[in-house]
């Protein structure tokens, strides 16, 4: 049983994995062991269908704006595109995309090598696919998970950047 598979279960999995799982973890022989398998799911960090996922989707569809969702011929996968603004939107959790100067994005007392190398991967995957999308013309947009709890300002960056071509869709929907 995987870190991962036991964290998707549970409708908190977009933050950093719970106590149970890291910190108060008892050491097994897979925690020495590189399983090809295991990192190739820790490498997936990025969960699909998340609560803050949802809440962007939902201001989208407020705002009237159309979008797709994870495009996968596209580099990174972004969790939301609007092709026809060329808009790529990442919803990035805080704890596993670095947050800077976020309190969320925490470092788990033990194995910190391991999981600084693990962060460092993270973030210089980020940047490459942020750095391939441009080139291809999109522009980025990074939401961070902790932008969602306050869904009158995201409201207000995502229209900013979405809704300026079509002024009829400039009325930002209230909770
Ligand atoms: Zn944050």
């Amino acid at each position: 049983m995987s870190i991962i598979s036991k964290r998707t279960r549970k409708s908190t999995s977009f933050g950093a994995p719970s106590k149970q799982s890291t910190i108060s973890h008892r050491k097994t022989k897979s925690d020495d062991l590189v399983d090809p398998r295991r990192s190739a799911l820790m490498a997936r960090v990025r969960q699909r269908n998340s609560a803050p996922e949802l809440e962007v989707r939902r201001i989208l569809r407020g705002l009237n704006v159309s979008f797709g969702l994870h495009r996968k011929s596209l580099p990174g996968t972004p969790d939301i595109t609007v092709p026809k603004l060329r808009y790529a939107i990442f919803i990035h959790g805080c704890f596993w995309h670095r947050h800077e100067n976020c309190s969320k994005a925490t470092t788990p007392k033990t194995r910190v090598a391991f999981w600084q190398s693990k962060f460092e991967r993270n973030v210089a995957r980020d940047a490459r696919n942020i750095a391939s999308l441009r080139k291809l013309g999109w522009k980025v947009i990074v939401i961070w998970e902790c932008e969602c709890r306050s869904m009158d300002k995201l409201t207000r960056r995502l229209a900013r950047c979405l809704c300026s071509v079509d002024s009829s869709a400039r009325k930002i929907p209230m909770r």
